[in-house]
């Protein structure tokens, strides 16, 4: 999608700090961390929100794979660490390509505010 900001970090026209990448998805560090670790893991192809019909659960469960994989590289494996992906507004989601948050290196508050 030729506005999505995210579909832009895909193809890399937007910088982003690239941690993972492979043939199906990529992930960067969050512009604005909300935890001293904060990964964002996206699907290369557009996905708006998990609001639309899941044609590929095998790329959710990759990344959800990418996800822990990533924590174990951030060190953060062992304390602990969170993801989350936020679905439409009430959940907060202000990027609407579908995107996983890694998020560890302090305590989480539980339940998310
Ligand atoms: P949401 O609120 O949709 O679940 O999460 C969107 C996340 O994307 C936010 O944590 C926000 O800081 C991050 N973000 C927004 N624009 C950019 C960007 O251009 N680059 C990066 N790396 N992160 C971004
Ligand atoms: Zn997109």
């Amino acid at each position: 999608m030729s506005t999505c900001i995210f579909c832009k970090i895909a193809t890399r026209e937007i910088p982003a700090k690239v941690v993972y990448e492979d043939d199906r998805v990529l992930a960067f560090e969050d512009t604005n961390p909300k935890a001293p670790v904060h990964v964002l893991i996206i699907p290369r192809r557009h996905i708006a929100s998990l609001n639309d019909p899941v044609d590929d659960p095998a790329l959710l469960g990759h990344l959800l794979a990418v996800g822990g994989q990533v924590a174990k590289e951030m060190k953060v494996d062992e304390t602990g660490f969170r993801i989350v992906i936020n679905t439409n507004a009430d959940a907060g989601q202000t990027v609407f390509h579908l995107h996983v948050h890694v998020l560890g290196g302090r305590v989480l508050g539980w339940p998310p505010g």
